[in-house]
């Protein structure tokens, strides 16, 4: 035990001497070092298996930043995605409405205006006196992109075209090119200016500050022309269960985003929730596999424990996520199953009127009697048809 406890001491003692370089320290404050934060950032997995032998990306396709009207820096968002266990992150920025500018320059102008002059060869002065104030678009997407590359995290760069809510709504324009481009008066023409780079579109929060789901002129164009390929079905703590058919007969990928403009942990993870998450269902988390995997509409959307999409798919995820193994027949045939379910989802699945919880990683067993089959709906599983969820019969 002495030898243990002398390795133990050899090892803190380095650990010390490499902290002394970094912090203070001294007899009675020698351990400052205790706890890293930087270094130390602890991430969340959900873990989802494989379905149909695609890799299950946990994504947000719609997030803001102070390069629009967003509280945090782009580098912020990156660490909260990886910490949240997402793959692939989306950066946002509203192309034409962007406060944080407006005050920013307010701060400037009374820095150059009051008595004390900018000192010559500041960057701030410099740059100022010789270029004016220039604003680059794609800045947020960029910066995002040299942090995620420290984290292993898929940036898509984005932009949110952002017109009256009620008539025309809000269009994220993903894997643009250049920003700066995207801008034109007409909304159908800042669409078209997106798709010309090589961007797809995303109809973002198509129920927000809307009296119906019905659809306004402007989206019926829109959507007619084939200028959009995927729809948010949740956004933020809003769920459009009509939008779910609509996605399906318009053949577009759902989402389900948290449109996040201040922290995941004060909207979700403080309160003991996953923040929303599309699950794209890709080979590998490569921009070009999630491209493809869009493109494809191999996507379910997951908020507040609710998952939803095209039918097949959903069961299919499920039929990934749970097991049912039979581990005893008895003498009368009947079979005890047990329900596996390995994953970070919740399942509430209903046996005939009487739903039972079947939580993340946890186990639950279900009898069925001689020459019956196992039928059940799982409730927080929604499908574009009359009856919402989906229901499953199992042969043994
Ligand atoms: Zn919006
Ligand atoms: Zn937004």
């Amino acid at each position: 035990m002495k030898r243990i406890l002398t390795i133990v001491a050899v090892i803190a003692t380095a650990t010390m001497a490499n902290a002394q370089s970094i912090y203070y320290q001294d007899k009675t404050n020698c351990d400052m070092k205790r706890h890293t934060l930087r270094d130390d950032v602890l991430r969340k997995e959900f873990v989802l298996p494989e379905v149909n032998g695609y890799k299950v990306l946990k994504a947000d396709l719609h997030s803001h930043t102070i390069y629009s009207d967003g509280s945090v820096t782009p580098e912020y968002r990156v660490r909260e995605a990886w910490v949240d266990g997402l793959d692939v992150l989306a950066i946002t920025e509203h192309v034409e409405y962007r406060p944080t500018e407006g005050r920013m320059l307010t701060y400037l102008k009374g820095y150059f205006s009051n008595a004390m002059k900018p000192v010559n060869n500041s960057v701030i002065g410099k740059a100022a006196d010789e270029n004016g104030i220039l604003v680059d678009l794609n800045v947020s997407n960029n910066l995002a992109i040299s942090a995620a590359a420290g984290y292993g995290i898929t940036i898509i760069p984005g932009m949110e075209i952002t017109r009256k809510p009620e008539t025309i709504g809000h269009y994220n324009a993903l894997f643009v090119k250049d920003a700066n481009t995207i801008y034109d008066a007409d909304p159908v023409a800042s669409i078209k200016k997106a798709r010309e780079q090589g961007a797809i579109i995303m109809h973002n929060h198509p129920g927000w500050r809307r009296k119906s789901l019905e659809m306004t002129d402007f989206e019926k164009q829109v959507y007619s022309e084939g200028l959009i390929d995927g729809v948010e079905i949740m956004n933020g703590s809003e769920f459009y269960p009509t939008v779910v058919r609509r996605a399906m007969e318009n053949k577009l990928f759902m989402a389900a985003n948290t449109d996040i403009h201040g922290t995941t942990s004060m909207d979700y993870t403080n309160q003991g929730h996953w923040r929303n998450m599309t699950f794209i269902l890709a080979k590998d988390a490569s921009l070009k596999s999630v491209r493809e995997a869009l493109d494809k509409k191999r996507t379910l959307a997951y908020s507040f424990g609710t998952l939803a999409g095209d039918e097949k798919l959903v069961k299919e995820f499920f039929l990934a996520c749970v097991k049912f193994e039979t581990f005893r027949i008895d003498k009368n045939g009947k079979r005890t199953m047990r329900m596996v379910n390995n994953t970070s989802m919740d399942f509430v699945i209903n046996f005939g009127g009487n739903p039972v919880q079947l939580r993340a990683f946890t186990s639950r067993n279900v009898s069925v009697a001689k020459g019956n089959s196992l039928n059940f709906t799982v409730e927080n599983l929604w499908i574009p048809t009359e009856q919402k969820h989906p229901s499953f019969e199992l042969e043994f």
